[in-house]
């Protein structure tokens, strides 16, 4: 269990070696230039943060934190043990690439105290691959993941998409299997939504590669998770799934109401009842820090109603959803005398549960989770 009221830490490293075609996350290539300066930044904006709190998690995110040197992520560890109380088993996660994964980088990485490996795989088809614009092989991935268990590490995420262009059900099923195969700790198993634009909405569109109708996608969602289920692993959120002991304590910060804070740049912080977010720009990000200016864009107290709304719509997230003592003595409210009337018309619709002391979201619930949350909103 994460240490009470511990912090999170997220790192943001915008790097990439191409660009998806469906990807919006703040990202850009590689520049090597910009790279050395961006983490003598990031290291900086650690170091200014400095305030000796507790922290139990550590999360490389991207962009393509398998770009860094190991010893850039050294610098970075080494920042924020100066700065804050990190917890010696404190968990360290990395994402990685499959093309940027080999078995003496993630040696040394292990070395320098990451514990986590997150493989953003995709699709363990090479068809799918080459649609989504991804630079790897199924094949490469697979070697990825070999690569990161020969180094020893026994904490092992798979991200994986499900609802793919030109995907039928089974060869999605076909893809989770191939996941099942290499037996990782935890999975992410996400939809793939189509931000307005993509350039991979436009290539799909003249292709002809369609998503299959929505009822589709739900049975795809659904069989990834009894495939899942009848492999041991237990769903704990709506696109996560883990062996027993391997749920992501940083991602649970996230959903269980914590606080985090984030570095580099586009980097969100939640702490203490404010909300801040650092500018997305990379050079900007850069030029900030080098002038010693501030690097928030928007920084705000969040009212009592945005708190509560954050933690219902996130703690509903989860598949244990959430427990109402703790979050109306939290927020001064009676959730029942607010939102009692939507859930009891949520729980006839099959979507939501009512155990008494805690309301969840059935896993039909979960395929509308759009539509519920944004009751709570
Ligand atoms: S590797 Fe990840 S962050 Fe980079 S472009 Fe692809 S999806 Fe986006």
């Amino acid at each position: 269990m994460p240490a009470a009221g511990a912090v999170g830490l997220y790192v943001h490293v915008p790097f990439c070696s191409a660009i998806c075609s469906y990807c919006n996350f703040n990202r850009g290539l590689l520049d090597e230039d910009l790279k050395r300066r961006y983490v003598a930044a990031v290291e900086r904006e650690i170091e200014r943060s400095a305030d000796g709190c507790r922290v139990d998690s550590i999360f490389f995110g991207g962009g393509t934190p398998s770009l860094l040197a190991v010893e850039e992520v050294a610098r970075i560890l080494d920042a924020c043990r100066a700065a804050f109380d990190v917890a010696p088993d404190t968990e360290t996660t990395f994402e990685m690439n499959p093309e940027s994964c080999g078995r003496s980088y993630v040696s040394a990485l292990r070395d320098v105290g990451i514990n986590r490996i997150s493989l953003g795989v995709q699709s363990f088809d090479d068809e799918e691959l080459a649609r989504l614009g991804r630079v790897h092989t199924a094949a490469q991935a697979r070697a990825a993941f070999v690569a990161i268990r020969g180094a020893g590490c026994d904490n092992v995420s798979l991200d994986l998409m499900l609802w793919l262009p030109a995907q039928s059900r089974a060869a999605c099923a076909a893809s989770v299997e191939a996941l099942l195969a290499l037996a990782p700790d935890h999975a992410s198993l996400y939809m793939l939504e189509l931000y307005p634009n993509a350039p991979l909405q436009e290539e799909a569109a003249r292709r002809g590669w369609s998503q299959v109708p929505d009822e589709d996608a739900a049975a795809m969602y659904l069989d990834a998770l009894s495939m899942t289920d009848a492999a041991g692993y237990r769903q704990y959120e709506i696109s996560n799934v883990a062996r027993p002991g391997r749920l992501s304590r940083h991602n649970l910060k996230y959903w269980r109401d914590g606080e985090w804070l984030g570095f580099g740049c586009g980097a969100h912080s939640t702490r203490g009842g404010s909300r801040w977010k650092n500018v997305s720009e990379t050079a900007r990000y850069v030029d900030a820090v080098e002038r010693e200016a501030p690097v928030a864009e928007s920084h705000r107290r969040l009212s009592m109603d945005e708190r509560l709304g954050d933690a219902l719509i996130t703690g509903l997230r989860l598949v244990e959803g959430i427990r109402l003592a703790p979050i109306e003595e939290r927020y001064g409210m009676d959730l029942r005398a607010r939102y009692g009337a939507e859930v009891r018309k949520f729980v006839d619709a099959g979507w939501m549960v009512d155990a008494g002391d805690r309301w969840r979201l059935t896993r039909t619930g979960m395929l509308v989770s759009n539509d519920v949350l944004g009751t709570f909103v």
